[in-house]
């Protein structure tokens, strides 16, 4: 079971995740992992800029919250034995964050490897406090950071990959070793260690991925991440009215869906699942009864092939157009490489077969990088005559796996779109048949997910219609 930031925002949060596990504790065998609480993560990511700013008052008000807050956690949850205990280790480790952190307001200067050491301190202090929790209502727990549980990954700082063989090995033997004790082991999402014992991290949301690559190790039954959302939806509920929770999907639905930032979910959390065949479940913390979504090897109802209709906000569209990008080998390679080497992610390509233009969809914040990189590299050379910007796009992705080798669908996504007068600008899909992207004006970007997702009765109000 893991919880997600949101999940144990507070104390009292933080008493109904751990009598969640409690409740569950009686049956199963359960490892628990837990998130950073609340925005934590984000604090501390802050506390790193300010820091490396010299701006040393703000690193004191930002300190001395992070402190209050997590030892009034621990104070709200824990009895005097375990007050006592984890309070020292708790007071300790604030001790070690001031250190770091004053380093880097000293040095004026932070590298991602220090930043990773920075960030770790969300998870210990969350886990920290849960574990106690858990203590004090009567649970054998253990805490345990994610390297001491057996993850071991590559020295990517921010953005660590676990090194699989040796993490199943160390996971299996000192996770499950401590199941076998009647030991709840209770640890860090997020974080990890390199080779040397170096404290690495996942990338932001990471804790899912913790929690799947403990599951796969062991391995476990099933996953069970919990969230402050009843599961993956039909659509963003705030945008499409009668949206609906997803019973049941596939890893490659939700592994899509994750990927176009549906809340809840790291995308590559569900690849250790999906391999070791292990069925995930979103559920809510704030509504444990509901069912959630169970997303395994198959799909809810292949007569359905949309699942859901997602809008991707915050995209540019950037075309390249050249006469002599026409029977040209290397073109689009040339473009890709000087976006890439500005450290642009290319989000979306499409090119027709006439060749004669590339455009490309990229993060907004990245368009002045990505439009100045191609003017200084290739503008005016033989194959870019024209770099031409917008930023007012959004992209609308329409995914399910029922989609593969159903004839029609696209014609009746697009059509539905036209019907109300909404103009497609770019087009893409995948020969995986997974999911349908396109682009259109921002403001239109609404209308056409509400479109479709009534054209494929997706909603309450449509339940039944194909
Ligand atoms: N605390 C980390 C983050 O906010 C990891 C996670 O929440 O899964 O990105
Ligand atoms: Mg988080």
């Amino acid at each position: 079971m893991k919880f997600g930031g949101s999940s144990l925002a507070s104390a009292d949060l933080i008493k109904n995740a751990a009598s969640i596990v409690k409740k569950h504790a009686s049956e199963h065998e359960i490892v628990v992992v837990c998130s950073a609480s609340g925005d934590t993560t984000d604090d501390l990511l802050s506390l790193v800029e300010t820091a490396r700013r010299g701006r040393s008052e703000e690193v004191e008000k930002k300190l001395s919250q992070l402190e209050q807050h997590h030892l009034n956690l621990l104070e709200a949850i824990a009895d005097d034995r375990v007050r006592e205990e984890t309070g020292e280790t708790l007071k300790q480790w604030l001790r070690e964050l001031r250190r770091a952190t004053l380093g880097i307001l000293y040095l004026r200067e932070v590298t991602p490897r220090s930043t990773d050491y920075v960030l770790s301190f969300g998870e210990r202090f969350s886990t920290l406090v849960m574990a106690g929790a858990l203590t004090s209502m009567g649970l054998k727990a253990q805490y345990l950071d994610g390297g001491e549980a057996g993850i071991v990954t590559d020295s990517n700082f921010g953005e660590a990959t676990p090194l699989t063989e040796v993490t199943r090995l160390n996971v299996k033997r000192r996770v499950g070793r401590m199941l076998d004790e009647g030991v709840t082991p209770v640890i860090t999402g997020f974080i990890a260690t390199n080779e040397e014992g170096v404290t690495t991290t996942l990338g932001r949301g990471g804790s899912d991925y913790t929690a799947t690559i403990l599951a796969s190790s062991l391995p476990a039954d099933e996953v069970w991440l919990w969230t402050d959302v009843d599961g993956l939806m039909t659509a963003n509920p705030r945008l499409v009215q009668d949206s609906m929770v997803l019973r049941m999907i596939s890893y490659n639905e939700a592994i899509e869906m994750a990927l176009f930032g549906a809340k809840g979910l790291h995308p590559r959390a569900l690849e250790p699942a999906m391999l070791s065949k292990i069925p995930v479940k979103i559920k809510n913390t704030f509504n444990p009864a509901a069912e959630g979504t169970l997303i395994t090897d198959t799909s809810e109802k292949s007569d359905k092939p949309v699942k859901a209709v997602l809008l991707v906000n915050n995209t540019a569209m950037l075309t390249v157009k050249g006469p002599s990008m026409v029977g040209e080998p290397g073109t689009a390679a040339r473009i890709l490489d000087t976006l890439y080497k500005a450290g642009v992610n290319v989000m979306m390509i499409s090119q027709s077969i006439s060749e004669s233009s590339i455009s490309l969809i990229i993060r907004r914040s990245h368009l002045n990088k990505a439009v100045t990189a191609i003017e200084k590299a290739l503008l005016g050379t033989r194959i870019v005559a024209s770099v031409e910007p917008e930023d007012d796009v959004v992209v609308v992705a329409v995914v399910g796996e029922g989609m593969k080798g159903t004839p029609g669908v696209a014609s009746r996504v697009f059509g539905a779109v036209a019907s109300k007068g909404i103009n497609i600008r770019m087009i893409a899909q995948g020969s995986s048949e997974l999911n349908i992207s396109f682009v259109v004006k921002e403001s239109d970007g609404v209308e056409a997910v509400r479109t479709i997702h009534s054209e494929y009765g997706l909603g309450r109000n449509g339940e039944g219609r194909r």
